[in-house]
């Protein structure tokens, strides 16, 4: 125990005028939406690191560990700083990372009057709804996952993460996931290997599937025409889950895909076409 509140010790002194070298971190894509990355030693990563209460990602690869932290889309300042503790609450470091803000493009859609002005009826609904998608968001599965992600639908981009969002003329939530579109019946794949945590049929999101990869990395696939998979059912990368669809708030055939960490939505393209994992190759050399 003495040992252990020794390198304890050892963590605060040796990380307590470090912050200044990650004033800046040299991956680009620290921007709202992104991921912030870093190496972490063996020690850090056997424990539970946390930030602002909530356990974060930590990854383990070929022996070196990571850790990756989801930014907010909604970061508006330019220097954002954070601690990271363990869970008794000692500070092991502090993370002071430049956010760059990126220019989201604007988008009008035109959707059905009861997405916009619901009933009480179908408000009642909604309430239902948003308390299993609360309770999925929430789930810890212990599970180092497989960052090295695949496009779930073979199709057209139709639309990215981050786009400000008009329905009917008023501005909705932004854009918090890709649209794949392609046509329906289309096979539905897992990007990447985990467990589903909840199917379902709801209001906005149409029929929908949580595939849980592991220590806070989720994908959620909505709009979907069929669900093939069930609840705590696992899954490999590349297997069948479910066919596009457009169902729920929707106005055409596509897949529309989240991806959570740290219960944040971050930009699903930065695990498809390997920048995160470039980078983690760059910093590990
Ligand atoms: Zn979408």
């Amino acid at each position: 125990m003495r040992l252990i509140r020794f390198y304890i010790l050892i963590f605060i002194i040796s990380y307590s005028h470090i912050p200044s070298l990650y004033a800046s971190s040299n991956f680009s894509n620290v921007h709202p939406g992104g991921i912030y990355v870093t190496e972490i030693t063996k020690a850090e990563y056997n424990q539970d690191l946390l930030i602002d209460g909530q356990k974060i990602l930590k990854w383990n690869k070929d022996n070196k560990f990571y850790l990756l932290y989801g930014l907010s889309y909604h970061l508006k300042t330019e220097q954002h700083s954070f601690e990271i503790k363990n869970k008794d609450g000692d500070v092991l470091r502090e993370i002071r990372i430049n956010i760059v803000q990126k220019n989201f493009k604007t988008q009008k859609i035109n959707v059905n009057k009861k997405y916009t002005e619901p009933t009480k009826k179908i408000l009642e609904k909604i309430k239902k709804d948003r308390i299993k998608l609360v309770k999925a968001r929430k789930i810890w599965f212990e599970n180092n996952p497989d960052i090295e992600f695949i496009l779930p639908v073979k199709g057209i981009t139709t639309g990215t993460f981050g786009t400000k969002r008009f329905y009917n003329g008023t501005e909705g939530n932004y854009h918090n996931g890709y649209d794949i579109a392609a046509d329906i019946g289309t096979s539905v794949v897992a990007p990447s290997s985990g467990k589903i945590t909840l199917t379902g049929n709801f209001f906005y999101n149409g029929k929908s599937i949580f595939l849980d990869h592991g220590r806070g990395l989720k994908s959620i696939m909505i709009h979907l025409d069929e669900i093939l998979v069930k609840e705590n059912q696992y899954v490999e990368k590349g297997q069948i889950i479910g066919r596009v669809g457009t169902t729920g708030k929707s106005t055409g055939a596509h897949l529309h895909w989240s991806v959570l960490v740290n219960n944040t939505y971050i930009d699903p393209e930065l695990l498809i076409d390997k920048r995160t994992i470039e980078h983690l190759n760059l910093e590990g050399s």
